[in-house]
């Protein structure tokens, strides 16, 4: 069964999912603070993490865009209600989904069965393929995108999108079928994010080395192309 670390300084909500979590089977660690729980994240003993925002000593976005140097481990994101800000910023930098205060705990038990499923099957697809466009490289190992031998920083959602349509080359994904891929299938916000995260891609590659990469195919969606 696969272990999960609570990172969550209210101790009565960290027992109470602790108590829970081990009466699925799961095996359980807890932090307090997120210094603990970011080198408790970085030991490599655990299959996926609940993240608190607001922890002392390092909050859970830091701590998050400090893992997510190193590890690809699956984090789920416990935010206050209405707290957006720390959603967006929460899966810009990676997390794979995020759980609002006060939550029903069927609903936790639900998210953490997908997204320790869904990172179980990346870990199985992922054996060092490289994927490539012209001059842009995907390293899906290495999280690493070169646009001739350059590095290009992406986010945690813009990497999958380009990931999922050099997977798909040469054939037109529609806007559904991406969101659905990138964000999950139980995605509820904004349905243009997609093209708010193409036309990021297309400003830090497009722009930057004058190249067309991401093709928009008018109603539909979008492609990318081999070169002719
Ligand atoms: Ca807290």
């Amino acid at each position: 069964m696969a272990s999960i670390l609570i990172v969550e300084d209210e101790e009565k909500i960290a027992r109470f999912v602790e108590l829970e979590l081990k009466h699925e089977g799961y095996q359980v660690g807890k932090a307090a603070d997120g210094r603990t729980g970011l080198s408790m994240a970085e030991s490599g003993a655990y299959d996926l993490m609940l993240l608190d925002v607001m922890l002392p000593e390092l909050n859970g976005i830091e701590l998050l865009r400090r893992l997510r140097r190193s590890s690809q481990m699956p984090v789920i994101m416990v935010t206050a209600r209405d707290a957006v800000v720390d959603k967006v910023s929460g899966l810009d930098l990676g997390a794979d989904d995020y759980i609002t205060k006060p939550f029903a705990i069927e609903e936790l038990l639900a998210r953490i069965r997908v997204a320790l499923k869904k990172s179980h099957g990346t870990a199985v697809q992922d054996n060092g393929n490289v994927l490539s466009c012209g001059e842009v490289c995907l390293d899906k190992a290495r999280h690493e995108v070169t646009v001739s031998g350059h590095p290009v920083e992406l986010t945690h959602r813009e990497f999958s999108l380009l990931e999922y349509l050099l997977e798909n080359k040469n054939i037109v994904m529609s806007r559904d079928n991406l969101l659905e891929k990138v964000c999950g299938y139980d995605y509820a916000g904004e349905t243009n994010v997609i093209d708010v995260y193409v036309r990021y891609i297309r400003t830090k590659i497009d722009d930057v080395y004058g190249i067309k990469l991401i093709s928009t195919v008018r109603g539909v969606g979008y492609v990318i192309k081999d070169e002719q």
